[in-house]
């Protein structure tokens, strides 16, 4: 287990504000700490972790204050690192890629977003800026732990990463992550995705949501992913589900002080004996206050009764009002209020009382003490905290109706749940809330109140920071799987090498020597590195021998001219330097019985599938789905080989899945033939190095003798006994094989 008591390490909150206000007054700075929920979470931490902060200080005239004074300041009272933005950027990055196009893509609504590229360019420029500032003015170091906030700052953790290889970044994602489908409308999608995989964990409040963005990674990167992780060229992303929430007991303490009786006082007249249901929000239309009040009216409406015994309270807060949607949807809003309340303009008091203002903390906390609903009906949202700080306040009272489309949802099932998006359905829930039985209500809001305890705020920072650390000491732990190749191992290989006499070096071709593409005949070898395997194989007795899975012809068109060594369909064919024929390692009557039959379980699983297709070798015969739903594809793979291992049992012939294919062959000949076949023609060398990427390679590596030298191109468990991360490094160390000798 690890200790978060660690006086060593720091905790440093990257998020786009900073918890503290500044104002100028009489030309001068004025700061006034303004504490939301990180500041609350990290709190508990404060005696193990020192605690810094970057951010956005808030707009701020440089012409009249000076920034190193406030630099100076926040950094000394407020343990806080400005990044000080003009007024431009802060209109393209904040109001325009973040909140006109990003917050209404996460929150299923593409049809408010409002593209400009000029916002996207800011929005990059501000993500560097925030890294330039982490990096120059809080200068982290491998044992503290980055935690960046939200998507303001999607690209962040990838520019820290670039500079700081082994830092301990952490990015928590506070709104939905959603569907592939709504995310890949991005226009930016693949740098955004990048930008997030820069960190060691990434946490989500739902499961719903991490799985969305493992979708959106294997749709819109072509990333597989296991459930709780990703495997990137140069390190492991793990993935959590952590749902914030709020800090219960100090809201419990709170709702019986002495400090908010003014305030109920308040509540109580406007209430004036009737039942009150609350609702906060702040005004975006993510919020779904419109649909709400017509689900009201509908109430009113079928019980016109219920005009004079309820009461709504809507608390909008003002937000984003620099935002044209936002303000066409405060005239909506007042609108609807207007309607329903001279609707019933008969009745003593208007039965909706709307407040478009921010009120303190203790009010709100007077409102859900005497509410007897609360009617929570987002669209959409990240996890919505009011719901949960009325459970809080409650303890076993009143009822909570809660949107389907919550995060909170997916933790508060004994509320009432509701389709935010249907009136009817809210006007329903609004009469089974009404008429619920007492001890109805405390069953459910007992059960509700002792998660929201359990899982409170300071659970919620914690635990993702623990996974945090944990995420840096597994991954230095993991790599003794497969060794990286450093620059200390590459010098020892290498001089091995220049020492040999007669080197041979085997070499797997797609994935190590040329990246993947969608059609194979497209992954034709380019002139450098045609150049480079022709100067080694010149050099001093080295022999460069292809080791692939690809058929003979392929091989012949791209290297028939080199005289290398070759071994192709998996070790069928083998031509060694020098030799004119091919050498076919199984008897030619062995042409597969099972091959037609094969061909046509394939044709019906292409049928089936679209983007798959067949590719014929001489005794085998592979399924490719690289080109299909890269999620059906997987799905179709499985499938087919449970057909073809029922179809092929007690036949000659062996099924592989490799990396997007399938394949069924003839056994035992594999990648490790060639081995067998030098032994066969007494050949001799002193030194061998074999690189592959897959599980056709594995064969290679266990035919070698054991001082060879065995290279894994990529993560993942290996008999190979190093790592190169990826093609582009396997061709840098090529280039040092090449200049070793010559
Ligand atoms: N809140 C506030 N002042 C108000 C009304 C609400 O500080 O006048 C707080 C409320 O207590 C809650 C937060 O604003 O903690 C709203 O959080 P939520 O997750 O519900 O929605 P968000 O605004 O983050 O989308």
């Amino acid at each position: 287990m690890v200790s978060l008591t660690n006086n060593d390490k720091r905790i440093i909150v990257v998020a786009n504000r900073l918890p503290v206000n500044i104002s100028i007054k009489d030309d001068k700075p004025v700061y006034s700490p303004s504490p939301g929920g990180l500041v609350t979470a990290l709190s508990s931490l404060k005696d193990s972790y020192k605690q810094e902060w970057l951010g956005w200080p808030g707009e701020v005239d440089l012409d009249i204050a000076n920034a190193n004074e406030i630099k100076e300041k926040l950094n000394n009272d407020f343990n806080s690192h400005p990044v000080f933005l003009t007024k431009q950027q802060v209109n393209r990055y904040y109001f325009g890629f973040s909140n006109k196009v990003l917050w209404p893509i996460m929150h299923y609504l593409p049809s408010h977003c409002d593209y400009d590229e000029r916002d996207w360019k800011a929005y990059k420029k501000v993500n560097e800026l925030f890294a330039e500032n982490l990096l120059k003015e809080i200068k982290p170091s491998e044992n503290d732990l980055i935690w960046i906030h939200d998507y303001q700052l999607m690209l962040l953790p990838a520019l820290v990463r670039e500079k700081l290889p082994n830092a301990n970044i952490g990015f928590f994602l506070h709104t939905p992550f959603p569907s592939a489908e709504v995310f890949r409308a991005v226009p930016y999608r693949d740098e955004l995705l990048k930008g997030v995989l820069g960190s060691s964990l990434i946490g989500f409040h739902t499961f719903g949501y991490l799985r969305h963005f493992r979708s959106a990674l294997l749709r819109i990167l072509g990333l597989n992913s296991e459930i709780y992780s990703a495997d990137l060229e140069n390190h492991t992303v793990k993935l959590g589900v952590y749902p914030i929430s709020t800090d219960t007991n100090q809201i419990q303490e709170l709702a019986h002080s002495t400090k908010i009786e003014q305030n109920l006082k308040q509540v109580k007249q406007i209430k004036r004996g009737r039942k009150l249901i609350i609702s906060v929000d702040r005004l975006d239309y993510t919020k779904g206050i419109s649909r709400r009040l017509k689900g009201f009216k509908k109430l009113l409406d079928r019980n016109p009764k219920y005009a004079s015994e309820l009461c709504m309270v809507q608390i909008a807060v003002p937000s984003r009002t620099k935002i044209a949607s936002y303000r066409r949807l405060k005239d909506e809003v007042e609108d609807l209020v207007v309607d329903i309340n001279e609707k019933y303009e008969n009745e003593k008091e208007p039965p909706v009382i709307y407040m478009y203002k921010s009120v303190s903390f203790e009010k709100l906390v007077s409102f859900y003490k005497q509410a007897d609903i609360a009617l929570v009906t987002p669209l959409c949202d990240g996890m919505n905290l009011v719901a949960k700080e009325y459970v809080a306040v409650q303890k076993d009272k009143g009822v909570l109706i809660l949107s389907e489309f919550a995060g909170a949802a997916a933790e508060l099932g004994e509320s009432v749940t509701v389709n935010p998006w249907n009136p009817d359905a809210i006007a329903d829930a609004l009469e089974h809330a009404l008429g619920m039985m007492p001890w109805e209500k405390s069953r459910r809001m007992s059960a509700m109140f002792t998660k929201v305890k359990r899982n409170d705020v300071h659970y919620w920072s914690k635990s993702f920071l623990m996974d945090l650390s944990k995420t840096s000491e597994k991954d230095q732990h993991s790599n003794g799987e497969t060794i990286p190749v450093n620059s200390q191992i590459s010098d020892e290989i290498l001089e091995k090498y220049k020492k040999a006499k007669s080197p041979l070096l085997l070499l797997d071709y797609d994935g190590t020597l040329v990246n993947f593409t969608s059609v194979p005949m497209n992954a034709k070898p380019d002139k450098n590195l045609l150049n480079s395997l022709e100067e080694i194989n010149n050099c001093n007795g080295t022999e460069v021998s292809i080791v692939t899975g690809r058929a003979k012809g392929d091989i012949v068109e791209w290297f028939g001219d080199l005289n290398f060594n070759f071994s192709t369909e998996h070790g069928l064919w083998i031509k060694m330097a020098g030799e004119q024929n091919w050498h076919k390692t199984l008897p030619d009557d062995q042409h597969p019985n099972w091959y037609e039959e094969v061909k046509e379980i394939y044709s019906q699983f292409c049928r089936a599938t679209p983007g798959s297709f067949i590719e014929e070798k001489e005794t085998s015969i592979a399924w490719h789905y690289r080109l299909t739903d890269p999620e059906f594809g997987t799905l179709q793979a499985r499938e087919l080989v449970v057909n073809l291992t029922n179809f092929l049992a007690n036949k000659p012939a062996e099924v592989m899945q490799g990396k997007s294919i399938v394949e069924v062959r003839v056994p035992g000949i594999n990648k490790g033939s060639i081995i067998s076949r030098i032994q066969q023609l007494d050949k001799e060398y002193d030194f061998m190095l074999a690189i592959g990427d897959d599980f056709t390679d594995e064969d290679l590596f266990s035919a070698v003798p054991e001082d060879a030298v065995t290279i894994k191109v990529g993560k993942g468990s290996s008999k190979a006994k190093y790592r190169l991360n990826k093609v582009s490094d396997v061709r840098n160390f090529l280039h040092k094989i090449q200049a070793a000798k010559s």
